[in-house]
């Protein structure tokens, strides 16, 4: 069943439960009420008749008594005190003398007779100084009148649940359109991501639940979409790193296939270097898969941070010294962090090797800083330094601020979306401070106690 029939019925329901109840309880306590109101006056008139028709008895006797009693006819006559008969003119109303004889019937049908008193009569003596007279009689009976008038109630009642019904039935169909609109439009917009139309988004007009829905959809959507352009320009950026050095290789084998070319020990190492660099390609791209799918192994243990900067630091002296930079490092000797220590020895080259390769002599400072929670680690070059607009997109894969000439320099554009990965995985940050001819300054940090 569909959600808006779902609520429309429910609607219909409520309004047709709570009016039947309502009218259940107002009949019952308008009869009560009724009953009690009719019996009260009924019996204090009867009393004053009573009284009446004593103080009657004793001017006249019983003779004439029962013409006083005619319907409508007891005013009329000019009877002292009978006026409040007229209350009763609807209802039959007997008198007996001393023995039970009737003396007066307002239906004339027992004048004469001795009278048995029935179940739900009211009988009431007529009282002369202190002896009884006769008796009154009245057979009243408030029963049709309280059925007519509690039938008209619930006459009313009826219409008016007919209306409130109907009245819910419009409202239930205008809220479930309301509703369930939204949730069509959703499900639509769903199969549309789906079918692979992924800038499709939902227009959202509330800030209610639904709004909410629909903002969550349009924010999965962006991301979807965003995830598909990153593979889409990952898959496109692999086959463009990997065609310059297959390229490179293929064509040196055919030339020295077609003896074209001698196979001299610099064909060799070029292709021996070309090589290296698609398994390093190859070797960052996995180390990037794994750190996204989140199952790259770290060995996490308590290492001295500072034996690490002085064990890469030694590696790569060489290289700095072939193009004239110093490289030293400063700060704390000894600095225990939890870490993975191949890990951040990767990072550390990958800083190192960059600010190395983007500085054309200078010099090249590693600081380390003890600060209260985290160890920070800083790389500065005196280098070309990176304009401010490409900072932000630093840590892209594959990203380089200057294509042609990075290529030329052997660099992946993986380097520092490693280093981030991996300084992350630790609780750490990294991020950099340049400034376009003054060099750059990296730095990562990370937490001194890490919960595992
Ligand atoms: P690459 O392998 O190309 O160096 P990275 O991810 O390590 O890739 O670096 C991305 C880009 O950031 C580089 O291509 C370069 O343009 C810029 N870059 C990185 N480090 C430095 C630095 N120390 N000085 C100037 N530019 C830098």
């Amino acid at each position: 069943m569909r959600i808006g029939v779902k609520i429309t019925l429910l609607l219909v329901l409520v309004v047709a439960t709570a009016m039947a109840i309502a009218t259940t309880f107002s009949s019952l306590a308008i009869s009560k009420a009724f009953s009690t109101y009719f019996k009260n006056n009924a019996e204090l008139r009867l009393e004053e008749m009573a009284s009446d028709i004593a103080d009657y008895y004793q001017k006249n006797g019983w003779k004439g008594i029962d013409n006083v009693f005619m319907p409508g006819m007891g005013r009329g006559r000019g009877q002292g005190g009978m006026g409040m008969m007229r209350q009763f003119s609807a209802s039959r109303i007997i008198v007996t003398d001393r023995a039970g004889r009737v003396v007066s019937d307002t239906l004339r049908e027992k004048i004469g007779q001795y009278y048995e008193a029935e179940s739900g009569v009211e009988v009431v003596p007529i009282m002369v100084d202190g002896e009884k007279v006769g008796a009154l009689i009245s057979a009243t009976t408030t029963g049709k009148l309280e059925e007519n008038f509690i039938s008209s109630i619930k006459m009313a009642n009826i219409k008016a649940g007919m209306l409130a019904t109907i009245l819910a039935l419009i409202v239930g169909i205008y809220l479930s359109k309301k509703m369930s609109k939204p949730l069509v439009t959703l499900s639509e917009a769903a199969k549309k991501i789906a079918n692979r139309e992924l800038s499709h988004r939902v227009p959202v007009y509330t800030k209610d639940e639904i709004g909410e829905v629909g903002a969550a959809f349009n924010k999965m959507a962006e991301s979807i979409e965003h995830n598909e352009l990153l593979r889409k320009n990952l898959i496109a950026d692999v086959a463009h790193e990997l065609r310059t050095p297959l390229s490179i290789l293929r064509g040196n084998l055919e030339l020295l296939q077609e003896e074209i070319i001698e196979p001299a020990p610099e064909v060799f190492a070029s292709l021996h270097e070309e090589s290296i660099r698609i398994s390093r390609l190859v070797e960052d791209l996995q180390s990037l898969s794994h750190a996204d799918a989140g199952d790259l192994k770290f060995d996490f243990d308590s290492e001295d941070l500072a034996q690490v900067v002085r064990k890469v630091v030694l590696e790569l002296k060489a290289e700095a010294a072939k193009k004239n930079i110093e490289l030293c490092a400063e700060g704390a000797t000894e600095i225990y962090v939890r870490m993975d220590q191949y890990r951040i020895g990767q990072v550390l080259y990958n800083l190192i090797s960059n600010a190395i390769r983007y500085t054309e002599q200078g010099i090249v400072k590693i600081t380390i800083n003890d600060l209260p929670e985290y160890v920070q680690v800083e790389i500065k070059d005196s280098g070309t330094g990176i304009a401010e607009e490409y900072v932000p997109f630093l840590f892209d894969r594959f990203y380089r601020v200057e294509k042609s000439r990075n290529r030329f320099s052997g660099g992946s554009g993986l380097g520092l979306a490693i280093a981030k990965s991996f300084v992350e995985a630790h609780g750490g940050r990294i991020w950099v401070e340049s400034k376009i001819g003054e060099g750059s300054n990296f730095i990562f940090s990370l937490p001194k106690e890490r919960e595992q």
